[in-house]
């Protein structure tokens, strides 16, 4: 190993988000409300195949040993399979994940699975079909839910299901999800809703906390799981009653940040500290050739040092952030 990527306050980065794409095709009301519209008149260009792979390259050289492909939507990339065989065949690359809205899970997870990929986030923010066309704007929660059946009979031991937490439209809905996890190998992680930089009265109207599910979850024999080194800001919980366990991700909670193990770069190639705050670092001149490579580890390497030690998302900070849809959430 070259180097191992670490800011200034000793957090080393073994987690790779990268986004391969801004187009998605749900309008979810807390991220793309109108659905996408590309920025200028210009036809966006995102990282092609050689320069998601010298990117990974780079990354996997330097430590990283997760990536995890997401957008936009990363499976409207009519090369998705061809970019997970790419990322997963970078040496030192252990893990292959993706997060997805699920429309094309039931046709395609196998050929993701064979591609080499190792785990699954599948966004899911009612179980309610009609609160589901509310939430993500697209009537597809039958295919969706054929989509996670699917990728258990592909082999994936677990599946994680993304909610966002949302005041007034799926937060009566507790009951109903431990139900649905009850026999299902499902880690459910409600998210507590971010504000972007184009949110302005929905996060007021529906952000909840999550602390009322965590004092429901202790309350009824839920028990927090220990944590390793290598894991995300989650908070989860398992019960011995219950096949599938819940993880709660509460980025308004004091010390969020201090685990803090990812990087993200953009469907552009800009490198971003955060999720929030930052206008990021191009990369894309380094992505050309082979041979860059030792300057771009030295590029991404010196832009680690002016990693901030928080979000400051409890001032009211909401950075250069339109909606997660542009960084890749
Ligand atoms: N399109 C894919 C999907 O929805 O799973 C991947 C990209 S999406 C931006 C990644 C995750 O970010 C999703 O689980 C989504 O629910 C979450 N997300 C988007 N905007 C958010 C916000 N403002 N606050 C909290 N989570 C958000
Ligand atoms: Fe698309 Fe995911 Fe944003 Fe929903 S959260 S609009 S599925 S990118």
């Amino acid at each position: 190993m070259a180097i191992q990527f670490e800011d200034s306050f000793q957090r080393k980065f073994y987690y790779l988000r990268l986004s391969v794409t801004d187009v998605c095709n749900f309008k979810c009301t807390y991220c793309l409300p109108d659905g996408y519209r590309p920025e200028g008149h210009k036809k966006p260009s995102f990282l092609t195949l050689d320069e998601i792979e010298r990117v990974t390259g780079a990354f996997a050289q330097c430590g990283t040993s997760k990536v995890r492909i997401t957008g936009g939507e990363p499976s409207l990339r009519r090369d998705f399979t061809d970019i997970i065989r790419t990322v997963a065949d970078q040496p030192g690359i252990t893990k292959v994940a993706t997060t997805t809205n699920g429309y094309r899970m039931a046709k395609h997870v196998h050929e993701w699975r064979e591609a080499g990929l190792t785990n699954i986030n599948v966004s899911v923010d009612s179980l309610d079909p009609k609160m589901f066309y509310q939430i993500t704007g697209e009537n597809m929660f039958n295919q969706v839910m054929e989509g996670i059946d699917a990728a258990f009979d592909a082999g994936f031991e677990q599946v994680k299901i993304n909610t966002v937490l949302l005041k007034d439209l799926n937060s009566q809905e507790l009951p109903k999800f431990l139900d649905w996890i009850k026999t299902r190998p499902i880690q459910l992680r409600f998210i507590e809703l971010m504000q972007t930089g184009e949110m302005d009265n929905l996060f007021k109207k529906h952000h909840v906390s999550g602390v009322s599910i965590r004092n429901h979850l202790i309350a009824n024999g839920w028990i927090l799981k220990l944590k390793s080194s290598n894991d995300g800001p989650a908070q989860v919980f398992c019960h011995p009653d219950y096949m599938g366990e819940i993880g709660l991700i509460m980025p308004y909670e004091k010390d969020f940040c201090q685990s803090c193990n990812r990087l993200r770069v953009s469907a552009n190639g800009k490198l971003h500290l955060c999720l929030f705050g930052d206008h990021g670092i191009d990369l894309r001149d380094l992505l050309e050739q082979d041979e860059q490579r030792d300057a771009l580890i030295a590029r991404i390497q010196g832009g680690l040092q002016q990693k901030s030690v928080s979000h400051f998302l409890q001032d009211g900070n909401t950075g250069m952030t339109p909606h997660l849809a542009s960084i890749g959430g």
